[in-house]
């Protein structure tokens, strides 16, 4: 039975993909069922209830720049919060947010059910209708069809989903849910090349049988860092702290002992696990010579019992993982309320993807998350919107978008699947991004928020938001160019005594920002010369833009003149071991690949900026 109505876009899976997908699609207004197997899990973290960190949160900072749900629901949900690197430069700074796993899913689903153009629907998919190499709809468990012009896949770890606990294994898509294997079927039939992963999880404790006493608090930062560019830290609910605590030396020596239970060790599992995220067990392996790891103690929620032990993730016996919990400081008496597994699942090459994440071989079906080969639910909720996105532009029949390299994470963790494909699970990381001092948390919503209003992703409350910084900036800028200060100046006199002697003459304020001693707050707290600019977003891209404006120039320069080598021919008969300075690596690789361009080249895995160089100066030497 086909059922009633028609759609543009159908997005299969509720997780961080699918609810970025959907929301995305109908902020288009192109008419969008979100089809799930559970309504209630909708935004549900099947892992550690946190948000961003490292390389992450620049991912939700860009989401939420195009107009996402994710900062939002973190700024809802979130119950720590800390800015990570806040000493060091404004590139690699990073906000994260310890979540209420529960408020986190209502905020996502409150957006979800508030959003013009969305249907939800719950039922299992297990089929897709492929017309003319052209997906056309899906149907479901219980037979109904839906039709539609495009179709969104995000089903995370559920493909062929193995649940493994020591030896002991069986099916399913996470703890407590089904896996899907009629649609892992249907899709393993297609021509698309399928690998196995497998990710993991700790066992989660009940917070009164642990001693707190016995471990290290950690609270949150204050003043309190917000994720959303839309959002204050008067819509955080109450903050509550972490704690960290160690493995010793006992626990090593049990995890030791139990190793050949290890699915991992014993060769139950063949897919291959998070290099960045290892499990306890291969921690103690690989760094044999370490006697203690940390363990983060975070809560699951405020009104939870649970607590996450974040570093202990692991899938050994159930008696084992007693034993080695009980080990722990603070954790003597832990009773365990969900015991750790490792699940292994299909995932599908992402080289056999186009950039704006549409399948090469079937027309109007898009991949998004966990299924394209990365982990985390930053990077799936921002392949989510991509793939959203770009189905509801076919649909309106106009050209894919995708963000570039230089333009934005989101940019470079799509160009990285698609050009190189993944073994393993893929995470984001700062150290990915080759222009880095542009792709910064505090900046997204300059890269991205025009363009996504261009799309129409960006709503008109965001809009107007947006245009106010901007222009907050701007008059700021103007200001501090066109007011001086010179020797003598009762302003000057206030200054600290080593910027006061560097008063020789007349110096703009923003000559004054620009050095290192001196920040805008300080400058702005002395008469005369402040308040300045009272949004703070606006303030930090005030400082930003003036102390680090050299960098920023080079980069950008950098940046054109790869563009305008992207096209650069390289001659297909070409003995790339001529060149010297190449490593045997890079030789070999090129010999292989034969890339018709520089900018071909540059996405080939392992061909670094450097090589890149190396080529350009042979190149123009050869006239
Ligand atoms: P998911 O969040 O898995 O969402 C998939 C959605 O699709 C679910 O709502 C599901 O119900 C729905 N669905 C599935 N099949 C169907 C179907 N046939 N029909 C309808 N709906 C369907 N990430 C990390 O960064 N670090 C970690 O250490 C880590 N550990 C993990 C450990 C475990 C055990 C698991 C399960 C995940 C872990 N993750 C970890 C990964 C993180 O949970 C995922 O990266 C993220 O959730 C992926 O988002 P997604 O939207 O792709 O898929």
């Amino acid at each position: 039975m086909f059922y009633t109505e028609d759609f543009d876009v159908i997005v299969i899976g509720g997780g961080h993909a699918g609810t970025e997908a959907a929301l995305a699609a109908a902020r288009m207004g192109v008419k969008t069922l979100l089809l799930t197997h559970n309504i209630e899990t909708l935004g549900q973290m099947s892992c550690n209830p946190a948000i961003g960190g490292i390389g992450k949160g620049h991912l939700v900072k860009e989401i939420d720049a195009l107009g996402g749900a994710m900062a939002l629901a973190a700024d809802r949900g979130g119950i720590q919060f800390r800015t990570l690197n806040a000493s060091k430069g404004p590139a690699v700074r990073a906000t994260r947010a310890q979540a209420d796993r529960a408020l986190y899913r209502a905020s996502i689903r409150k957006m979800l059910e508030n959003q013009p153009n969305l249907t939800l629907f719950q039922q299992s998919c297990e089929d897709l209708i492929v017309e003319n190499d052209r997906a056309c709809g899906v149907i479901t468990q219980m037979g109904l069809k839906f039709r539609a012009r495009t179709v969104v896949l995000t089903v995370g770890t559920f493909l062929g989903g193995v649940i493994h606990i020591g030896l002991e294994n069986y099916q399913g898509g996470r703890a407590g849910d089904p896996p899907s294997n009629a649609l892992a079927n249907r899709l393993r039939a297609l021509p698309f090349r399928v690998g196995r992963l497998k990710t993991g999880t700790p066992a989660r404790l009940d917070a009164r049988s642990l001693d707190f006493s016995k471990m290290q608090e950690q609270p949150g930062d204050d003043p309190l860092p917000v994720f959303s560019y839309m959002g204050r830290a008067s819509d955080h609910p109450r903050q509550i702290p972490c704690y960290i605590t160690h493995t010793n030396e006992q626990t090593h020596e049990i995890i030791r002992n139990n190793l050949h239970k290890s699915p991992m060790y014993a060769g139950v599992i063949e897919g291959i696990g998070p290099r960045y995220c290892p499990s306890i067990e291969d921690k103690i392996v690989r760094f044999a010579d370490k006697t203690s790891h940390q363990i983060f103690v975070e809560p699951e929620g405020l009104n939870s019992i649970e607590v996450y032990p974040n570093g202990i993730s692991t899938s050994l016996p159930f008696d084992v993982q007693w034993q080695l919990i009980r080990s722990i400081n603070g954790f003597e008496n832990a009773h365990i309320v969900r015991p750790g597994y490792a699940i292994e699942y299909d995932f599908f090459d992402p080289r056999d993807l186009k950039q704006s994440l549409e399948t090469k071989f079937i027309q109007g079906l898009f991949f998004a998350g966990q299924i394209n080969g990365t982990t985390g639910y930053e990077e799936a909720g921002a392949q989510g919107l991509i793939a959203g996105m770009n189905a509801a532009l076919q649909v309106k029949e106009k050209p894919s978008w995708t963000p570039r390299r230089d333009e934005a994470y989101v940019g470079v963790l799509i160009d990285d699947l698609a050009t190189m494909g993944t073994q393993e699970p893929y995470r984001m990381f700062t150290s990915r991004a080759e222009y880095r001092l542009l792709l910064r948390e505090d900046n997204a919503d300059l890269r991205l928020t025009t363009k996504g209003r261009e799309l129409g992703l960006v709503g008109d409350l965001r809009w107007a938001a947006f245009n106010q910084k901007l222009e907050a900036i701007e008059l700021e800028r103007q200001r501090l160019r066109s007011h001086w200060v010179h020797p003598g100046h009762a302003a000057a006199e206030s200054l600290n005594r080593h910027l006061k002697s560097a008063i020789v003459r007349e110096h703009s304020l923003e000559e004054l920002i620009r050095r290192p001693e001196m920040t805008y707050q300080q400058l702005m707290q002395i008469e005369d010369l402040g308040p300045g600019v009272s949004d703070p977003q606006a303030a930090e891209q005030v400082e930003i833009q003036i102390k680090y404006a050299g960098y920023i120039e080079r980069q950008q320069e950098e940046i054109e003149r790869t563009l305008r080598n992207e096209n650069t021919v390289l001659p297909l008969e070409f003995d790339y071991s001529r060149i010297s300075g190449l490593s045997n690596e890079v030789v070999a690789k090129l010999n292989a690949a034969r890339p018709e361009t520089i900018g071909k080249a540059s996405r080939i895995s392992g061909i670094t900026p450097a090589a890149i160089s190396l080529l350009l100066v042979y190149l123009k030497k050869q006239g």
